[in-house]
């Protein structure tokens, strides 16, 4: 049973649940780790590590939010997304050059980035993000 989700309730946790509900954002401060079942409804679980190279996130009252997007390119799905104060914003599937950016993006953070190269990939990220977001 496919049921796309288009928010997330967030719960937080001490530790990681088995078994995952649909729409709900599983968040373990003590794990630093984030988990949800793909907001597409395929099933797939998406874990989003918590960590300063990883993901960003921020429980406001409306809604959680985590950045940057969720890009489920591993997932036979490749769905991408946007959690923004607890709603899902599509962003539809990534191109190949988006990914190879994000991975680059990855790269030279965890590599403790050149400040020149990460500064144009993060302007790219942010491009992204308002794109999506306004
Ligand atoms: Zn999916």
């Amino acid at each position: 049973m496919m049921a796309r989700v288009d928010c997330l309730a967030t719960v937080f946790v001490e530790d990681i649940p088995e078994q995952l509900e649909d729409g709900v954002l599983y968040v373990s401060r003590q794990c630093h780790v984030a988990l949800h079942n793909c907001a597409c409804g395929c099933g797939e679980e998406v874990s989003t590590p918590l960590v300063a190279t990883e993901y960003d996130f921020v429980m406001e009252d409306e809604g959680a939010s985590i950045w940057p997007s969720i890009g489920n390119h591993d997932f036979p799905c490749g769905s991408h997304y946007i959690i923004k104060r607890g709603r899902i914003h599509w962003a539809g599937k990534m191109s190949r050059e988006q990914i190879e950016a994000g991975r680059a993006y990855d790269r030279l953070l965890k590599r403790g980035a050149q400040p020149k190269g990460l500064g144009a990939i993060l302007a790219w990220f942010k491009r992204l993000w308002i794109k999506f977001i306004s």
